[in-house]
């Protein structure tokens, strides 16, 4: 099951859809694992969206874990994931995405995955 994208507040957790445990971090949107914590992905770049005069607060987020955000930034250029990317359901269909969540899904979720120059 996947969450659609939401509009969430950096700073206010207490907004997101019903997590389902009481009490735990909702699953990664992408790869699904429970993480410790998950971190608020822009679907249009920050960068992408002051272009358009859109300020951050404003633009939808999901939430992600850090591994799949990390590979996000450090696989696709702002103009991607902003024209291309641009939500969930694009991500979860792109070939590279596709590969990226199924090598990561079998990474132990406790443990920091580094997207790049992994051991
Ligand atoms: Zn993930």
């Amino acid at each position: 099951m996947h969450y659609a994208p939401f509009m969430a507040r950096r700073n206010s957790q207490s907004t997101w859809p019903e997590a389902p445990l009481a009490g735990a971090v909702p699953p990664c949107a992408l790869c699904e694992r429970e993480v410790p914590e998950l971190v608020q992905h822009h679907l249009i770049p920050i960068l992408a969206g002051k272009r358009r005069g859109i300020k951050p607060q404003d633009l939808p987020t999901v939430g992600l874990c850090p591994a799949c955000q990390q590979y996000l930034h450090s696989t696709f250029s702002i103009g991607e994931l902003a024209t291309e990317l641009n939500t969930l359901e694009a991500l979860e269909q792109n070939e590279q995405v596709q590969k990226f969540v199924k090598w990561v899904r079998k990474q132990p979720a406790t443990k920091g995955v580094k997207a790049k120059g992994r051991e």
